[in-house]
């Protein structure tokens, strides 16, 4: 290491003159590892088998998480349409993905998550998926009425894809004006109203 460089990698010692130098190496060595058959574990720890992938697609849907990697996402969504009997089914067909590194793209894996085929064809047309607009509300607490979804979505929006930005706020805005108790009742309605 030269006596110049004060700022050092933390995981392999390697010193650098410069800040950027070392942000720079820490993306290009040291990447974010990709998602563990743990991670989706713990993602899946409360749910209740057998289910269907797309059960489980809807389960994690509905957890609300906050910073869901999208790599985690994508790994659940590349599982083969299939029911799973537990955890186990789970990691070892996971372990095949990553082993044939048939991960789908993110494209695919929204498309994979818009509910049923009737939710799918309504998704399409915005080519918004029910996961997205889901997310567009994390954090929020229900039971609200329409108007405090929306107030609450216009808050909040600036979270999502700017390209999406406005197709989310028209979907809420069609909303039939009624008090919704939880995030399955509003997917209901936005698969009807889209
Ligand atoms: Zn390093």
């Amino acid at each position: 290491m030269s006596s110049n460089s004060q700022f050092t990698c933390k995981i392999c010692n390697q010193g650098f003159e410069q800040k950027s130098r070392l942000h720079r190496h820490m993306l290009t060595s040291h990447p974010e590892p990709a998602p563990s058959i743990a991670d989706v574990e713990k993602l899946l720890a409360s749910i209740k088998f057998p289910k269907s992938k797309s059960e489980i697609l809807n389960f994690i849907n509905s957890q609300h998480i906050p910073n869901l990697k999208n790599e985690l996402l994508n790994l659940v969504s590349s599982l083969p349409n299939r029911k799973y009997r537990d955890s186990a089914e789970i990691a070892q067909a996971i372990k095949k993905i990553k082993n044939g590194k048939k991960v789908k793209s993110s494209k695919e894996a929204e498309s994979l998550l818009s509910p049923g085929k009737k939710g799918g064809k309504s998704a399409a047309k915005y080519s918004i998926s029910a996961a997205t607009l889901a997310r567009s509300l994390s954090g929020i607490n229900l039971p609200q009425s329409k108007e405090n979804i929306n107030r609450y979505l216009k808050e909040n929006i600036f979270k999502m894809n700017k390209d999406i930005q406005s197709d989310i706020l028209k979907i809420y805005n069609r909303l039939p004006k009624k008090k919704y108790k939880d995030m399955t009742e509003i997917e209901k309605e936005l698969s009807k109203s889209v």
